[in-house]
């Protein structure tokens, strides 16, 4: 079913083509007719599914001849767990948006930044992209009103959940009107979730991806007994003897993140450290690097596991496992997208066998270990 079936503009047609969007992915071919009547939506589906051009294409076809608002008042609100996730969810609707006639303004809020430049482009947006806190603080000094909300998404809402935004959440829903298209998108429908779609979905459409045996097939996963100290030595070997350009490196704490990039510099890799402790700016800048391919290591924490969309990513190495296997399959599933195949190396010390012995029940599949005992690390 090719993407003109819809009844999409030509514009937003031409802006897919553009973006060489050929065909629609399976969420998109069920997710955008059920928008574009005006169905409440429940969406089961990770990111590297495509749920967000799947809602973002129809949200802007709903919004066509409504773009104007009273002042401070906006159409759709889409809340969203991570500063990234909302800079990432604001560029689709940008570049799918600009290809409109009528102006559609989209603007992203999220905390760890100044609000003040934040109220004052609060002006005529028709999109707010916000993470909850922030969103609540903006409501609070008037510089957003919610009562004028067409469209609410939910996206990643077991995320937004899993990091604390329950009660935030349950406050803005309290803004919102009565009568308004709720569109839920989770990777995994727990109890939390579906309280949320009981209490704000009308009869919705359920949709289930299930996916994420077919993104196992494009990765190819190995696992490295390696003693702790040797961890370091390893990841450097790796790194330059397979050649690898472009590489997301995992650990559990910022303290180790930092520890990381600064031996892999001192070694000449290029590589910066990403986590909740770097600013805003500093984050954009680090991710900004390392797409374009300037920065050939990012080491990160959990934070940015999910919801970042780096495309083709090739490598991906948990420097340290996570503690939960859902984690685990979120770190790995940032390579092997989009048809192109992508490896995970954990590296293991005897510590870690057990828990990766875990990880891999509840992955449903057994990874190829080596051990680095005959790999000369001399000299890394
Ligand atoms: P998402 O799950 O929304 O984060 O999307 C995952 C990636 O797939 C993003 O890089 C999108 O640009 C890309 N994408 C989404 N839909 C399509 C499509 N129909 N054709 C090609 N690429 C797509």
């Amino acid at each position: 079913m090719p993407f003109t079936t819809f009844g999409l503009s030509p514009a937003l047609l031409k802006a897919l083509a553009d973006q060489n969007y050929s065909q629609p992915y399976p969420i998109q071919q069920e997710v955008i007719p059920a928008i574009l009547k005006k169905r409440d939506v429940l969406g089961i589906a990770k990111t590297g599914s495509g749920k967000t051009a799947g809602y973002v294409l129809p949200i802007l076809m709903n919004l066509q001849g409504k773009t104007i608002t009273k002042n401070r008042h906006v159409n759709v609100l889409v809340l969203v767990p991570t500063r990234e996730l909302a800079m990432q969810v604001s560029e689709v609707f940008i570049t799918f948006g600009s290809s409109f006639p009528e102006r559609i303004k989209t603007l992203a809020v999220f905390g760890g930044v100044s609000i003040n430049p934040q109220m004052m482009a609060l002006q005529n947006v028709n999109i707010l992209v916000a993470t909850p806190g922030r969103l609540l603080e903006l409501v609070e000094s008037k510089a957003v009103h919610l009562s004028g909300i067409e469209t609410l998404v939910l996206d990643e809402a077991d995320k937004m959940l899993n990091m604390g935004f329950r009660e935030e959440m349950s406050l803005i829903f309290k803004l919102l009107p009565k009568k308004r298209q709720n569109l839920l998108f989770s990777a995994t429908l727990n109890d939390d979730v579906s309280r949320i779609n009981q209490i704000l979905l009308e009869n919705p459409v359920v949709i289930k991806i299930e996916e994420e045996d077919n993104t196992f097939d494009l990765i190819s996963q190995v696992g490295y007994f390696v003693s702790e100290e040797n961890k370091g030595p390893l990841l450097r070997y790796l790194i330059k003897n397979s050649d690898m350009k472009q590489v997301l490196v995992f650990t559990s704490s910022v303290y180790k993140a930092d520890n990381v990039a600064d031996k892999l510099r001192k070694n000449g890799i290029k590589a910066t450290a990403m986590h909740s402790k770097k600013s805003q700016g500093a984050r954009t800048e680090a991710l900004n690097k390392f797409k374009s391919g300037e920065l050939r290591v990012l080491v990160a924490t959990d934070l940015i596991s999910r919801g970042i969309d780096i495309q083709f990513l090739p490598y991906v190495i948990n420097y340290e496992l996570p503690r939960s296997p859902k984690d685990y399959i979120h770190r790995i599933g940032r390579t092997g997208r989009a048809e192109s195949p992508g490896e995970a190396i954990s590296l293991i010390s005897p510590e870690d066998k057990q828990h990766f012995r875990v990880i891999q029940k509840k992955m449903g599949k057994w990874v190829t270990m080596i051990d680095s005992e005959n790999i000369n690390l001399q000299g890394f």
